[in-house]
């Protein structure tokens, strides 16, 4: 059965303005899915314009108890609607139903709680001064733009429409055109948890149309993007001139870095996971894997026991690690730059064949997931963001080689390293030109802490405070004090 999907809008469901749509398709199966309303510039003018009325009505004047009070239904109703929710992404992604299960709907559920604690807590300055005292608020900027992409996909949009409304903003989102399904389930969420019409709007559409037209509106005033670099440069010309408040979360070429006195098992593990979960289409995926050379002959043929273990098929089987890439198209880049590992001179030591699956994944787009060697650090494909379930293994003879290799790419968004030596740990904490370093461990997430990447991995951080602070504008105020009556 195919389903409609319509925008979001002053608290209802609308069709795009010229009627338009677009197909979603299960890229397990290739089956479509959804029939969406394309939207465009028409559509993103009566979002903003129905923002901007809950901006100055009653959602503009409230507390921010009320408002953790709607951001913590929501996240009960999420919480309560799991299974159905963790369909959708598994039907809209191809990952596996039971990581969407554990995974993207636990963390969107999480996402909502966090912000509706920390609105509560939240404190602001005070600066007393002779003569005077200072205090600082903190008022919502006013509509914001919230444009997300498509590997994480509830996880993703919640991460920023939490703090968003938790600090009294007003919505327009723009999810990916490739996984509309759960953020028109979250308009619909957020409206029956009480959230007043036009504080969350939904226009779904492509980057170029619905996308542009919502970071070109004047009177969209911040701008929150999660995607690709390419795509981050964009939209930072548009917005840069018209002086908006731009936080952007873009690509990563993720170094996992492996020293010869690791727990070796540990290591194994934790490397192929931080490169295989989710097909390997997260930011954060550890891509590139650097391994100290005395170790290098025995990490190699471990990781490739273990990356061949991993079963690739049905998203909805209990025993699916892995399962389809986002699209045929995807597919068709990620096999592009295996040929091109191929004339870089690398090894393709496992994977990288589409695996003979029974019909309807005959039709999907899937890939075993592959490891490479023999590869120069510094070839293409070392260094360019894949977003697929590719993994380059280099070895290394010292830390200062080992630093300089991770650090040689554009991008620079988190690394993890594998050592027992706590104080090369800290060491490298402090060289490795990345804006997260994991020891030991790979996505271990406390929403508290500043999320984000330095060089083209993005500007700007998110989580706990920094969220806050990107989604209001500090005003402060200085009251002159008589000393002497
Ligand atoms: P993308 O850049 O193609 O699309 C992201 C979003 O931007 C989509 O909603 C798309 O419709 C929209 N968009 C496209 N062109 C636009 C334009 N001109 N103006 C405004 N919006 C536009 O990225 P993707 O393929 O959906 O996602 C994969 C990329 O996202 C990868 O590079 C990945 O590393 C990155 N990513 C980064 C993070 C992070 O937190 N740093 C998290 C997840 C994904």
């Amino acid at each position: 059965m195919i389903i409609r999907l319509n925008h979001w809008i002053a608290g209802a469901t609308v069709d795009a303005a010229d009627g338009r749509t677009f197909d979603d398709v299960n890229p397990a199966t290739g089956e479509v899915i959804a029939q969406v309303a394309r939207g465009g510039a028409e559509d993103i003018r009566a979002a903003v314009q129905a923002a901007r009325s809950a901006m100055d009505g009653p959602w503009g004047r409230s507390s921010a108890e009320e408002r953790a009070a709607i951001l913590e239904a929501a996240a009960t109703a999420i919480e309560r609607r799991t299974d159905e929710l963790a369909e959708m992404e598994s039907q809209d992604t191809g990952k596996p139903l039971a990581q969407a299960r554990k995974i993207d709907i636990p963390r969107a559920v999480a996402n909502m709680r966090f912000f509706a604690g920390a609105v509560r807590y939240d404190e602001t300055g005070f600066y007393p001064m002779p003569g005077a005292f200072n205090y600082t608020l903190r008022k919502p900027v006013g509509v914001v733009g919230l444009i997300t992409p498509w590997n994480l996909p509830l996880y993703l949009l919640t991460w920023k429409v939490a703090p968003a409304l938790a600090m009294g903003n007003a919505v327009v989102a723009k999810p990916s055109e490739l996984t509309p399904l759960t953020a028109s389930a979250l308009a619909q969420i957020l409206g029956e948890a009480g959230l007043p019409d036009g504080a969350f709007n939904l226009v779904h559409g492509l980057g170029a149309e619905a996308g542009q037209a919502l970071v070109e509106h004047p009177e969209v005033r911040g701008i929150s993007f999660t995607g690709g670099t390419e795509t981050g440069a964009a939209v930072a010309t548009t917005a840069a001139p018209l002086f908006k408040k731009l936080s952007l979360e873009l690509g990563g070429k993720n170094p996992t870095l492996v020293f010869a006195d690791c727990d070796f098992d540990k290591a194994v593990a934790g490397s192929c996971r931080a490169a295989m979960t989710n097909q390997g289409q997260i930011c954060l995926s550890g891509s590139r894997i650097l391994v100290e050379r005395s170790l290098y002959q025995r990490f190699l043929p471990a990781l490739v026991k273990r990356v061949e273990s991993l079963q690739v098929g049905d998203p909805s089987k209990a025993e699916t690690h892995m399962g389809s890439l986002i699209s045929q198209e995807h597919r068709d880049k990620v096999e592009s730059y295996l040929e091109l590992a191929r004339q870089e001179g690398g090894t393709i030591l496992c994977g990288g064949k589409r695996p003979q699956l029974p019909s309807p994944f005959d039709q999907g787009a899937f890939l075993q997931p592959a490891v490479i060697a023999d590869l120069p650090h510094d070839s293409r494909t070392a260094t360019e963001e894949i977003f697929g379930p590719v993994v380059s293994v280099h070895p290394f003879d010292s830390e200062d080689e080992a630093v300089k290799m991770a650090n040689s790419v554009r991008y620079g968004l988190s690394a993890s390293v594998w050592t027992r030596d706590l104080d090369r740990a800290h060491r490298l904490g402090r060289r490795l030109e990345t804006g997260m370093v994991w020891v030991n461990t790979w996505l271990l997430r406390d929403l508290r802490v500043p999320f984000g990447g330095v060089k083209n991995s993005g500007v700007g951080r998110e989580g706990g405070r920094w969220s806050m602070e990107f989604f209001s504008e500090a005003t402060n105020i200085c009251v002159a004090v008589e000393e002497e009556a």
